[in-house]
């Protein structure tokens, strides 16, 4: 077997079992990640071994070197494609065209050290801007993402540096072709497996926030709750700084459903939730679907007084809210809140700090509903 043999047989096998570990990678939904860039990389690499089985003839390589600049171009088209940023297609189409005229042209007029020069042009540039995509332009990028951007801009440079040395030491010649023939195969390696693994972080990240959010109303859950309110408690113990819980709940939600149907009700819920993403929350605040019709919001570093005008700006705005909308047609619907501060460890735990907050939503519904009430152990 000639080197460029083993080169595009070694290159072809890469794809093939990339393209094979593509299958395994599968989003939330079911659905197979991009298998087809490997495919086509497999295809084109494998092509390209079967011309050099005959003897190579001008016409060949000519094939040979357009297969190579599919592989590159349909490297950018796939990065486009993955960092979901909409395609320049007459743009790309246009610079493949020239790449694949001109690496054409020399391989036919013999030039081999144009055809390279032609290749140091072509390849930083699609390298250049694969990494320029992962890098600035996807939106959810993760550590692979980053690793891949860098893989392209290495070589990019090792691609132009091997032109320059070239022009000025041409005795490196065969050197460089046979340092090339590694380093290709490397960095399909290196960029097939990170391309591999940031879909499989991608897709690790989907299904954490899935399982952290609720499916109806899209805020944290009782399981990442439990997450967050066990380090806010660690925190203002150890810090000594306040941290208040608001327990809010529908009143008379279940006459609601009886009268206006569970999809409206569930309509409803969408848009206490909304309100209370929107009402005024710091950072590090956190709104939380408690159970079907009562929320949580966990409120770092605020005191009873804060959280107690944040409770009632909440139930005010869904009165305001109910009386805007047409939906006073649909009956008003008010909310009820109860708030539990920790300050000077008067809770021994968190199930105590949750109870207290629960009493407090107790009293509020006690006293008439619509309105926020303290803990008792937070009022003297
Ligand atoms: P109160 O003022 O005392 O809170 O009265 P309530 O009717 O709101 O309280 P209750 O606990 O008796 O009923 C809660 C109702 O909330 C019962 C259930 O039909 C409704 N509910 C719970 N989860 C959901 C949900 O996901 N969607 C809808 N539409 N309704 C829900
Ligand atoms: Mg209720
Ligand atoms: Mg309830």
């Amino acid at each position: 077997m000639t080197t460029e043999q083993a080169y595009f047989l070694t290159v072809a096998l890469i794809n093939l079992v990339l393209a094979f570990s593509g299958t395994r990678i599968k989003d939330p939904e079911g659905k197979q990640k991009s298998i087809l860039f490997f495919i086509v990389a497999f295809s084109a690499n494998f092509i390209s071994w079967f011309l050099y089985v005959f003897d190579i003839n001008v016409f060949l390589k000519i094939v040979s070197v357009i297969l190579s600049s599919v592989f590159i171009w349909g490297m950018v088209v796939f990065s486009y494609k993955r960092c979901e940023h909409p395609l320049p297609l007459t743009l790309i189409s246009a610079i493949f065209l020239i790449n694949c005229t001109a690496l054409g042209y020399f391989t036919y007029a013999g030039q081999l050290y144009k055809a390279l020069h032609v290749s140091a042009l072509f390849v930083p540039l699609a390298f250049c801007l694969i990494g320029y995509l992962f890098l600035k332009t996807k939106k959810h990028r993760n550590p692979s993402d980053i690793i891949l951007a860098y893989a392209c801009f290495f070589m990019a440079l090792v691609v132009a540096t091997r032109s320059l040395l070239l022009q000025f030491s041409p005795e490196l010649f065969s050197a460089t072709i046979v340092s090339s023939q590694v380093i290709w195969p490397a960095f399909s390696v290196i960029s097939g497996v990170f391309a591999l693994l940031s879909f499989t972080e991608e897709v690790q990240s989907k299904l954490q926030k899935e399982s952290n959010t609720d499916q109806l109303t899209g805020l944290a859950n009782r399981r990442s709750m439990d997450t967050i309110l066990k380090k806010e408690w660690a925190r203002a113990d150890r810090y000594q700084r306040p941290l208040a819980l608001v327990m809010l709940d529908v009143d008379f939600f279940k006459n609601y459903n009886d009268h206006y149907g569970h999809q409206a009700g569930d309509d409803r819920l969408k848009e206490v939730a909304q309100l209370l993403l929107q009402s005024g929350q710091r950072a590090g605040d956190l709104a939380v679907r408690y159970g079907g019709e009562e929320f949580l919001l966990i409120l770092p570093d605020t005191d009873a007084a804060t959280a107690m005008h944040l409770a009632k700006k909440i139930c005010a705005s869904i009165a305001e809210l109910e009386i805007s909308h047409q939906y006073s047609l649909l009956g008003i619907l008010t909310l009820s809140a109860g708030i539990a501060e920790v300050s000077k460890s008067n809770y021994r735990n968190i199930s105590e700090l949750l109870r207290a907050a629960d009493s407090a939503l107790y009293l509020a519904k006690e006293n008439g509903r619509n309105q926020a009430q303290l803990a008792p152990s937070n009022t003297e």
